[in-house]
């Protein structure tokens, strides 16, 4: 199982599109995914077609009141398994802050999950629950706009990526960082692209995804960009972001490379 963390504590860079979609391409291409989403907005659980106003029980149960994962886990809706959230997770922060080494308490509660691959929405901070993921991750993929101020806060995320190697998480790798919302037509983003690449040369992604309107559009109908237009050509970036990742971990998909 590989537990990969979603994470830009900047907003709006396309960290839950990236984690609905590359879910989606991942269970497309054969793996049992889990997507845990850890953002209060419940984005992510509403991308997945899974109302976040009727939730019995949601991750802040899982994190803080000991509901099994078996219980709160959703999988219906999408081929890929939910472990929905709403804003109940607020609660969580303080509920963590009161628990002995709660910076360990998800790590825990995935040992022996059944998935190939964990995938984990973060909210756009720093905060005790994007703490948690990167310790309980493998690796982080890092989505991030090709625009002046974004090279600007990745430092702030670099630098906890640097602190929780030397404490909770020694092995926490980058997977990757990856170009979203790409316009080659800004001659500032051609430029911020290309210093990404002589900066970061092999963790960044080859895959670039594209601005397009059905990957804004397709959350609005509670579907993955798979299922709601498969043609697009935000589909067909994610399923190439997909067969990317299972090809650098030497689980090359044929299918579509
Ligand atoms: P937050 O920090 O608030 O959690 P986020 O990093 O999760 O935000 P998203 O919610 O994925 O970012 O994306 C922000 C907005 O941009 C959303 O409205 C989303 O639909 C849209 N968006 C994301 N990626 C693309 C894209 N490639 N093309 C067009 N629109 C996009
Ligand atoms: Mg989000």
């Amino acid at each position: 199982m590989k537990v990969i963390a979603v994470a830009n504590q900047k907003g709006g860079v396309g960290k839950t599109t990236t984690a609905v979609n590359l879910s989606a391409a991942l269970s497309e291409l054969e793996k049992r995914v889990l997507l845990i989403d850890i953002d209060p907005q419940g984005n992510a659980t509403m991308g997945s077609g899974v109302e976040k106003n009727q939730l019995s029980l949601s991750s802040y149960e899982w994190l803080v009141e000991g509901a099994g994962l078996n219980e709160v886990v959703r999988t219906a809706e999408v081929k890929y398994d939910v472990l929905p959230s709403n804003i109940d997770l607020t609660a969580a922060e303080v509920g963590l802050l009161g628990m002995d080494r709660r910076e360990y308490v998800m790590r825990g509660l995935l040992k022996g999950a059944a998935y190939d691959y964990v995938l984990i929405d973060c909210p756009p901070s720093l905060n005790i629950l994007t703490v948690n993921a990167l310790t309980a991750a493998n690796s982080v993929l890092i989505p991030m706009q090709c625009e002046y101020y974004a090279l600007e806060g990745l430092s702030a995320l670099l630098e906890t990526i640097k602190a929780l190697r030397a404490s909770s998480n020694p092995h926490l790798d980058i997977e990757g960082l990856l170009r979203t919302m790409y316009d080659p037509r800004i001659s500032l983003s051609r430029d911020v692209s290309r210093q990404l690449v002589t900066h970061f040369g092999e963790k960044l992604f080859r895959t670039v995804i594209p601005r397009n309107i059905k990957l804004a559009e397709a959350p609005s109908h509670g579907l993955p960009v798979i299922e709601y237009d498969r043609s697009s050509k935000g589909s067909r970036a994610y399923m190439a972001l997909g067969a990317e990742l299972l090809k650098r971990q030497g689980g090359f998909s044929s299918q579509l490379l």
